[in-house]
């Protein structure tokens, strides 16, 4: 059976939001969605993002790193949003493992999105129908478009290339590769649902600091290299970085 997914290279993944924005435009240009958005990280959010890019610091000053990690709907092979949906209206596709949800099933009852680890699907209070990433379903097996561009929207926006696109139950796809040889792994794996996304885990860097470089210019009272250090036994900047 084809598994559609998404690898994403959390090396090249500069958090532009290029692929929150695309996504955007592609799904909710029309009804899909509220288009003013408003708070979407804070509290009280208006409007159904399908893909959304978290961005933390990991690791203790001054062995620390920004992560950006992309996170949508993983389109998991055992999706247990699909079991408790009452009306059948959320699925997974038999041919390319898609999963979606049937609008015109919906009640909005949220029971899907409760039962997603993930927390990857959202309500639109709107059309009071629950949204989530389809994969470009609408975009990917479109004959009018131009084979290179019967992409998902987020992989043609990425400009650093970060995300990939294909069937990882081919061994032979550009995402079963990349994932073979830069050991890309699923999230949460032990929760058993199989996400077919997989990441790629950022790199080793040797990287040395030096003291100078943690002083700033602008700051009159010096207080940088007060700041806490961690011990010689406190995970290091790869541990906390590299998966
Ligand atoms: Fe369902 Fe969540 Fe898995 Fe997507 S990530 S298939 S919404 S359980
Ligand atoms: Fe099914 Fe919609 Fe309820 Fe989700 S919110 S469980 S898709 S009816
Ligand atoms: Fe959004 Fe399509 Fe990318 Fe899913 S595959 S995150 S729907 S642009």
């Amino acid at each position: 059976m084809t598994q559609l997914a998404l690898v994403i290279d959390l090396n090249v993944c500069v958090g532009c939001h290029a692929c929150v924005t695309s996504c955007k435009e592609w799904n909710t240009s029309g009804e899909a969605g509220y288009l003013t958005d408003e708070r979407p990280y804070d509290r009280d959010p208006t409007g159904t993002f399908f893909n959304r890019v978290q961005t933390f610091e990991v690791g203790e000053f001054p062995n620390t790193q920004t992560v950006h990690f992309p996170k949508s709907c993983l389109h998991c092979e055992d999706p247990p949003c699909v079991p408790v949906c009452p009306t059948g209206a959320s699925y997974k596709r038999a041919e390319d493992g898609i999963v979606l949800v049937d609008y015109d099933k919906c009640i909005g009852c949220k029971y899907c999105s409760w039962a997603c680890p993930y927390g990857v699907r959202e309500l639109d209070e709107k059309q009071k129908v629950m949204k989530k990433c389809t994969l470009c379903v609408d975009r990917i097996y479109d004959q009018t478009l131009p084979p290179k561009e019967r992409k998902p929207a987020c992989v043609l926006a990425c400009p650093t290339s970060a995300r990939l696109f294909g069937d990882i139950h081919d061994a032979e796809s550009v995402v079963s590769k990349a994932i073979r040889e830069s050991a890309g792994y699923a999230l949460m794996p032990e929760w058993g649902m199989q996400p077919s996304n997989h990441y790629l885990p950022r790199r080793k860097t040797a990287m040395r600091i030096h003291d100078d470089e943690l002083e700033r210019a602008d700051n009159p009272r010096k207080i940088d290299g007060q700041l806490p250090r961690p011990g010689a036994d406190d995970p290091s900047l790869d541990d906390v970085t590299s998966w």
